[in-house]
Order: C-alpha cells, then structure tokens, then sequence
C-alpha cells in the first residue's frame, strides 16, 4: 500500500497538489492519501471535500512525512519537510531544478527521490503530465484579462453614435503554450493581434488564430526549433534585426505580452528600455518572463512600474496561481498521471521502471546524488 503526503504549500503558493478528483483515483489504485488540514483551501477544496473522496486528513506535517512513500508538492519543499521525510520518499514537484543549485544538493543528500515536473519530456504519450502546458495556458489567459483591466481604453472596436472606439493593438512575443492561449483570449475580446517567435511553425499557429505574424524570416529562423520543440538560443545578428523589426513595431501597440523562453537559459530579452521609451502613454506590457530575467529590459519581477512616458510593465510572478482552482485541478491530474506509472497494477505497490523515458527525464536525484544529464553536465 503506497502512502502519498500533501503539506500546504508557502503563504505564496496559491495552488495545492491534490483535488478531490485525484484523491478520488489515487484511492481507488489503492493509495492512502494524507493531508494536511486546509492545504487545499486557497484553491478552493475543503477538507471534507477531500474527505469525502476517501483522503485521510491529518493536522500537521508531521503525522504525514515520515510515513510516506510520496509527497505531492507544487514548489520546492523546505529543508524541514525533506527532514521529516524518510530516506528515500519520492518527492514531487515543480523543483525548480536550475534554480538555487547550492538547495538542491543539500536536498538531494538527504536521499530523497527527487523528479522536477518542469523537465517531462514534450512526447505524445508525456502530454497529461505537462505541467508547463497545463499552466502556461492558463497563464496566457489570465495575462490577457489582467492586461485588459489595467489598460485605459476597451479591447473590441465599438461603433457607437457617440463616434469609433478604435480596437486595441495587442502584440503577443513568444508563441508557445501561453503565446498561443493569449492570442486566442485577445482574439475573443476583439482586440486587433500580432505575434512573433523565432521557431517557424508557430507562422501557420498564428495565423490560425487570426492573428498576423511578424518575424525576420531568415535562414537561421528556418533553423530555428531544436527536434524537442523548443527555442534555440538565436545568433547576436539575428537578435539585432528581431530588435529592428520590434522596435518599430512596439510604437504602435497598446498591450504587449511577452512570453519568450529558452530552456534553461535566462529569458531572451526583447525589449530595450529604448523601446519601451518611444511607446504610446497608457501601454500595458505583461512580462510573463519576469520571473527567468524578464523579456523587457525595465521588468521588475513581482511589481509594476510606470515609466515617465507612461508605460505601465507588469512582471507577474506565478500567473497560473492567480487563477487557482483550475491551475490545481490540471496540475493534479498531472501529477496523478504521473504517479499511476510508479504504482504496480497487480499488488498496488511501488514499482517504479527506471528506464522509462518519463521517469528518466523528469528523476533529478536519488541515493543521494544528483543524476539529471542536464544537472550533472552544468557542474562538469
Ligand atoms: P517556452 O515556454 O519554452 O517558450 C515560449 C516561446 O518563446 C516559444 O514558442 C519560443 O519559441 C519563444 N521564444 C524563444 N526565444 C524567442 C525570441 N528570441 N523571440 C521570440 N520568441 C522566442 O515554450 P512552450 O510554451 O513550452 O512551448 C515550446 C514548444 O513545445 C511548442 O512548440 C509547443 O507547442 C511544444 N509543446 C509540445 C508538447 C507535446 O508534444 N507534448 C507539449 C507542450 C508544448
């Protein structure tokens, strides 16, 4: 019989690692599921709404972790949770594997199982454990309505006896999950959409959409998607006539919302101060790269600023959290996916393949060593 912990996560975590929906699978593959009495309530899911799909609700921490085989996490857990765990528990989370490198060590030797979530191999059969996807797209959404509330005229173009109200010019930079849910949520409140990427299939993405595509169509565009999906980091003449073509372009927009990402590496930065400097007063630029450097110069992770030409720039940390309970709700479902692999049909007990690409991706350390490719090249 496996035993899966949930803790409550820091007070600027929003989100929960369990729904009702997945306690509810967890206890039908045979798992006990103990949680931490109001870990899920900023998410909206009530002890007894856990209680009700068969959880077991517990009031600390500590009479969850040491016996638990799994504890279920959104963030990095604290060094005191690891502690509590006994050695060798699985944990899993959105570890922020790249980040505070020294942590992650001290967390590895305490012999924990440790698998990072952000690192799931982009494959067919990964999709219902992407948790990127699942919270990028809400992510892009959410960027699009806050963008909305914060900027001084509407998104749709009005015809009314009183004269036009003009659409806004929203330009949406970097096309992935979130790129491609915000040009959609744009789309739908009327707003007029451009966007750019630098990996051509996203072209015929934005278009789809209804929106234009603007790019520097190079060679080295062409070129520009690693055979996992993602961005390359793009030559100093290719950046320089993005920037060109950016430029000009930014003095006419009302909202930006910028989503560019590089795994691994710090966010590209699209937006010189210069730019924003010859924008329109009363633009809204959304930094949904805040958090990984920021795609504008100017970001500051967290605040919102308003520039003398009065440009306002939001550096949103945790957009997904600000829409919590359907950002658990898909996370969950990520993580139950997940975890169903490790649990054996026949006798409901952990039986985990080490060689599955999945677990192999996403596992970061074990035995206390840090085993990630990714992670043990960098300290190379
Ligand atoms: P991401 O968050 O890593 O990056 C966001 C976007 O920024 C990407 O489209 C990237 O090309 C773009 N970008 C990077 N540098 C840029 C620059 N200098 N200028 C403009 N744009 C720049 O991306 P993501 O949302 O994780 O998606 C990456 C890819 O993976 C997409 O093709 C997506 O459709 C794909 N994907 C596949 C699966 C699957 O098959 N299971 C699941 C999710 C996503």
């Amino acid at each position: 019989m496996v035993t899966i912990a949930v803790t409550p996560e820091a007070s600027n975590e929003p989100r929960v690692a369990v729904s009702p929906d997945t306690v509810k699978k967890f206890v039908a593959a045979g798992c006990t599921v103990a949680i931490v009495s109001g870990a899920g309530l900023r998410s909206s899911f009530s002890d007894d709404a856990y209680k009700a799909q068969g959880a077991e609700i517990v009031s600390s921490p500590n009479d969850a972790l040491p016996r638990a085989d799994i504890l279920l996490k959104v963030r990095r857990p604290s060094p005191e949770e690891f502690n509590t765990l006994k050695p060798g528990a699985i944990v899993v989370a959105m570890l922020d594997p790249y980040g505070q490198r020294t942590e992650i060590e001290t967390l590895a030797a305490t012999k924990a199982t440790l698998f990072a979530m952000e690192l799931m191999p982009r494959t067919t059969r990964a999709q219902a454990m992407d948790v990127l996807s699942s919270q990028a797209n809400l992510a892009g959404y959410k960027a699009v309505v806050d963008a909305a509330s914060k900027f001084g005229g509407a998104l749709p173009m009005m015809m009314t006896p009183a004269g036009t109200v003009p659409a806004a010019k929203t330009f949406i930079m970097g096309v992935g999950v979130a790129g491609l849910q915000a040009i959609a949520t744009a789309r739908r409140l009327g707003a007029i959409v451009t966007a750019t990427d630098v990996r051509p299939a996203t072209k015929e993405q934005v278009q789809s959409l209804g929106a234009k595509f603007i790019a520097v169509e190079d060679e080295e565009f062409l070129q520009a998607q690693t055979a996992g999906g993602y961005a390359k980091q793009m030559s100093a003449a290719y950046q320089a006539k993005q920037a060109e073509l950016v430029a000009n372009h930014l003095k006419t927009q009302d909202i930006v919302i910028t989503t560019a990402l590089i795994p691994g590496r710090p966010a590209p930065r699209l937006i010189t101060s210069d730019m924003v400097a010859s924008m329109k007063p009363g633009a809204v630029i959304i930094d949904l790269a805040a958090e990984r450097g920021g795609n504008c110069e100017l970001t500051k992770p967290g605040e919102t600023i308003t520039t003398a030409n009065g440009v306002k720039i939001i550096g949103p940390i945790n957009l997904a959290g600000t829409v919590p309970v359907n950002a658990s709700n898909l996370y969950a479902r990520n993580l139950a996916a997940f975890v169903d692999l490790m649990i054996s049909k026949e006798d409901k007990s952990l039986a985990i393949d080490w060689d599955d690409e999945l677990i192999k991706g996403t596992l970061i350390a074990k035995d206390g060593e840090i085993v990630h490719p990714s992670l043990t090249e960098k300290t190379a």
